[in-house]
């Protein structure tokens, strides 16, 4: 297979992971899926569950318990934030589990932190693919305007 037809593929199990979350419930922040891959499978699933609490990439790492095997990659059905809100960002905890390579589906669709988590993470070196099932990751918040302060 293909790379990006493996990224799709794992892309789809994160976005089905994502409308696990309560568009009640995760309101004003958007429905958010993550999954985490080592050597060719999911190890680890999280989603964004309530408006406060953690993001799904960190659900997504507690669920796995441990830190993640080299080569590892996360794959998030919207660009990680990068900015630090009341659960801290994502980014962050991406590089602190040592992770180099994060397939992303939608850009953060604000214009103030579009394309901010994406920066930091190559900053840091790590291998990042955007876009991959953007619409499908889009149409999971239609109406979303982004990452609101204090989020
Ligand atoms: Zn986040």
């Amino acid at each position: 297979m293909e790379q990006i037809q493996r990224d799709e593929s794992f892309m789809r199990a994160a976005v089905c992971e994502a409308v696990r979350g309560d568009a009640v419930k995760t309101s004003p922040n958007p429905r958010v899926g993550a999954v985490i891959v080592e050597d060719g499978e999911i190890v680890a699933k999280g989603h964004f569950e309530r408006d406060g609490g953690p993001h799904a990439e960190r659900q997504a790492l507690e669920a796995l318990g441990r830190k993640p095997k080299e080569g590892a990659v996360i794959y998030v059905t919207l660009e990680p934030c990068s900015t630090q809100g009341r659960t801290g960002a994502c980014t962050d905890a991406i590089l602190e589990a040592g992770i180099r390579r994060v397939v992303v589906g939608a850009s953060d669709p604000t214009e103030e932190h579009r394309g901010n988590g994406v920066r930091v993470l190559e900053a840091a070196g790590v291998e990042v693919v955007s876009g991959v099932l953007d619409l499908e990751c889009s149409a999971l918040n239609p109406g979303y305007r982004g990452h609101s302060t204090g989020v």
